[in-house]
């Protein structure tokens, strides 16, 4: 109806500094309510063929802008973005379904740290220089700039990754066409509104909105656009890497995992517990670096079942502005769906779910009962080769399983397509060093989980991804290597 209509947001492409309306638009649901709440442009062709237009026209200006002169211009966003902290928070938290205290504490905080990071790391690169006396040569290294570089970026944690491109993109001196997903597109054009005002000149940091098979296709497949960095699934990652094919592009891949928790009988519980919980099901488990198998050594296997049960039965679920709330929504009804169905799988193979989907009941408030909501849920006694212990479910869903030795958890743990994140617990530090060289994993984390230093790389092993992002690592995607060699 109209009167419905009215109340929408509704979204609009940011190309070359200005808002431009798209003929046509795809609703998108608020995940805590089932309601359609904005409509998002359906981009195609036509608008990313404008957008590189305008990235291409804007980058002679940027990319002979002093680094000093962007990093002052990075940080106005974050100075901006930080000032609008509580309304990005609550944007982010209505479009994806996550608890508002999340968005708050992680998501907009950490989107202005990459803005503050780029700023502060642009300035510190130095190249390498080599001399060979015997030839009167010096050898040198200069790097510059690409393009214009493609950006895709995932639901899971919208502003927060796409910043983490967006940032080290111009801060290296390229112009940017960036496509957020379909489903949560909402903060990005929020900071779009911010970026006149930071000074960010026209063109150079453009954002369309659409679907990943209309608008992000046509990104791909964009001849001027020499450089795609995605965060993605690892099927859309296999169609990006075709299509890009023939255009010979540089590509930086960060997909899905599968990652594992190794729990060592030294290992203490009372840290180890309450971290786990929170690996396996902080964001309603829908982060990539997110625990989803838990091995744990068979001598504390039952103490540790029961704890972690226990405490996963007293996570809150329900309406993500509730501050007494643990988990919010999942993304969609059909990510809902399928993460259940992973579930159903998990019983008819005769595994047994301990708490969460199935077993305990989950009550909402009257406006929330049509959100895509679900408890989070522990899965014993589930074999190393059944589907729950091998694809990426991406949501609150966790297996635990009991293993003997060393060298037997590190093979099952190695034993999935997937290679990005793990952790390990144990108080034996020749252990721990052991076993985190062993895995083929992109990030160890012993002890703890998702504390980052963001000037290391991060990235995945095998189907987890191909290239590392950090100070050095996107600085070094994002800007072109040449070697000078001078002979006196
Ligand atoms: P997705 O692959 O479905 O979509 C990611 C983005 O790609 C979206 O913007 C989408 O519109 C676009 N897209 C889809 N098809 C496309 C195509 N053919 N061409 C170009 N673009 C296309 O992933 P998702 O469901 O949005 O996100 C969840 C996945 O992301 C999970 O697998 C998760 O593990 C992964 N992820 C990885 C990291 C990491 O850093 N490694 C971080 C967060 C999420």
């Amino acid at each position: 109806t109209m009167a419905h209509s009215k109340a929408l947001l509704v979204l609009e492409n940011f190309i070359g500094g200005k808002f431009v309306p798209c003929s046509s638009y795809i609703d998108s649901y608020n995940p805590s309510t089932g309601d359609v709440y904005c409509r998002v442009p359906d981009s195609g062709r036509e608008e990313v063929e404008a957008a590189v237009k305008a990235a291409k026209d804007a980058f002679p200006i940027w990319s002979s802008k002093s680094p000093w002169e962007r990093s002052q211009i990075l940080n106005k966003l974050a100075d901006l973005i930080e000032h609008d902290l509580e309304a990005f928070a609550q944007a982010e938290s209505k479009d994806q379904g996550k608890t508002i205290t999340f968005a708050r504490t992680v998501d907009i905080p950490r989107a202005v740290y990459n803005f503050r990071f780029f700023a502060s790391s642009i300035l510190h690169h130095t190249t390498e220089c080599t001399e060979m006396a015997t030839m009167g040569c010096v050898h040198y290294t200069s790097r510059t700039p690409v393009g214009v570089a493609g950006l895709i970026s995932p639901w899971n944690l919208p502003l927060y990754l796409l910043t983490w491109k967006i940032a080290p993109a111009i801060a290296c001196g390229n112009t940017v066409v960036a496509k957020p997903s379909e489903m949560t597109s909402v903060t990005a054009w929020m900071m779009c509104k911010l970026l006149e005002k930071a000074g960010v000149p026209h063109g150079v940091v453009n954002v369309v909105f659409g679907t990943g098979a209309k608008a992000g296709e046509a990104l791909v497949c964009h001849p001027d656009v020499p450089l795609i960095s995605f965060t993605g699934s690892t099927l859309t990652a296999q169609q990006i890497t075709e299509k890009s094919a023939p255009h010979c592009k540089r590509l930086s891949l960060e997909l899905g995992g599968k990652n594992p928790a190794i729990i060592f009988d030294d290992a203490n519980l009372t840290q180890c517990i309450p971290t786990t919980l929170r690996s396996s099901f902080a964001n309603q488990g829908e982060i990539c670096l997110c625990t989803s198998r838990i091995f744990v050594q068979r001598g504390i296997y039952s103490e540790f079942l029961k704890r972690f049960v226990a405490e996963a039965k007293k996570w809150k679920v329900g309406n993500p502005s509730d501050p007494a709330v643990d988990m919010g929504a999942l993304i969609s009804k059909e990510h809902l769906e399928k993460v259940r169905s992973y579930v159903k799988k998990a019983q008819a193979e005769g595994a047994r779910v301990l708490c969460g989907e199935g077993v305990d009941s989950l009550a909402l408030p009257a406006g929330n009962q049509k959100g895509y909501f679900m408890l989070p849920t522990v899965i014993a006694e589930v074999k190393d080769e059944s589907c729950c212990m091998q694809e990426e479910i991406f949501g609150p869903v966790t297996c635990v399983v009991a293993f003997d030795t060393e060298e037997e958890v590190i093979k099952r743990a190695n034993s999935v397509k997937y290679g990005l994140a793990a952790t390990v617990w144990s108080s034996n530090v020749g252990r721990v060093h052991r076993v985190a060289q062993r895995l083929q994993s992109g990030l160890v984390w012993t002890n703890c989980w998702l504390v980052r230093d963001l000037n290391l790389p991060f990235g995945g092993m095998k189907a987890s991804g191909i290239g590392r992002e950090g100070a050095k690592d996107s600085y070094e995607f994002f800007t072109e290597v040449k070697t000078i060699t001078i002979k006196h």
